[in-house]
């Protein structure tokens, strides 16, 4: 028998496909590489990053319908080369594929960002040609992956970096973002030691966590007390290192 928790999931999934997009941001130069693109930032993530800044994004049901999205992007058409599929995490969304497909055939390149908890999607996007860049968030090696995402799926993660790391159909990166109380320069390290194993070839972009006192987070953080020691890590290892 469905319990009232279950009914509550199964309600929240159904007001999820209903109005997907949390939001649109209509103009950007700096989120798909060459391209001028928009944002479409698909509501609800299964993951759950204390640093997270976008809580709203993560546990929201979302305002804007496919529809929406759609009739914005017709008006964009010759106006803009790409569009940028974020989050939340996108890849929740069950209707991703056919609407990428729809974004395709409107003339725009599409990107893809991703946690990576969800090979199976990025292997159905890559095989249906429905993406041309993905960006792979690598959040922590496999014993800091719980206590930064809050689940304890890095192995499906590792499925999606050796899918990408597979194929050369598709550009991408990958990025991991560095609070202070949750990695330090030895995760880091195990980070890029693991990528050059499995084959990546391009740089890892290091970005600090965005924390603003009036700005929530998803988790509850302590302000960050120092930054990376960048020399030392640079040093390290013969992976390209990109602080952001
Ligand atoms: S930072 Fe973490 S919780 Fe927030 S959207 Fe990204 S994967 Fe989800």
């Amino acid at each position: 028998m469905a319990t009232i928790a279950d009914n509550e999931r199964r309600e929240r999934r159904r007001a999820r496909r209903a109005t997907p997009f949390h939001a649109i941001t209509p103009f950007t130069l700096l989120d798909f590489p060459g391209r001028s693109a928009c944002i479409l930032w698909v509501a609800g993530c299964n993951m759950r990053c204390g640093y997270c800044h976008n809580p709203d994004i993560v546990l929201g049901k979302g305002t804007l319908r496919e529809h929406d999205a759609l009739a914005f992007l017709r008006r964009r058409q010759g106006l803009l080369d790409g569009v940028v599929l974020s989050g939340g995490e996108a890849t929740t969304w069950p209707d991703l594929g056919d609407f990428a497909g729809q974004v395709k055939a409107m003339g725009f390149a599409v990107k893809l960002d991703t946690n990576g908890l969800r090979p199976d999607v990025v292997a159905q996007m890559l095989d249906r040609r429905l993406i041309d860049h993905v960006a792979l968030d690598y959040k922590a090696p496999p014993e800091r992956f719980r206590a930064v995402t809050g689940t304890v799926a890095f192995p499906r993660f590792a499925r999606t970096l050796d899918l990408l790391c597979g194929q050369d159909r598709v550009t991408y990166e990958v990025r991991t973002t560095v609070h202070d109380a949750l990695l330090d320069e030895g995760d880091i390290l195990a980070i890029a030691t693991d990528l050059a194993r499995r084959g990546y070839r391009g740089r890892l972009a290091v970005q600090q966590a965005v924390v603003e006192n009036d700005r929530p987070l998803l988790g509850s953080l302590p302000p960050q007390s120092r930054r990376l020691d960048r020399q030392w890590l640079a040093a390290q290892t013969n992976l390209g290192l990109e602080f952001r």
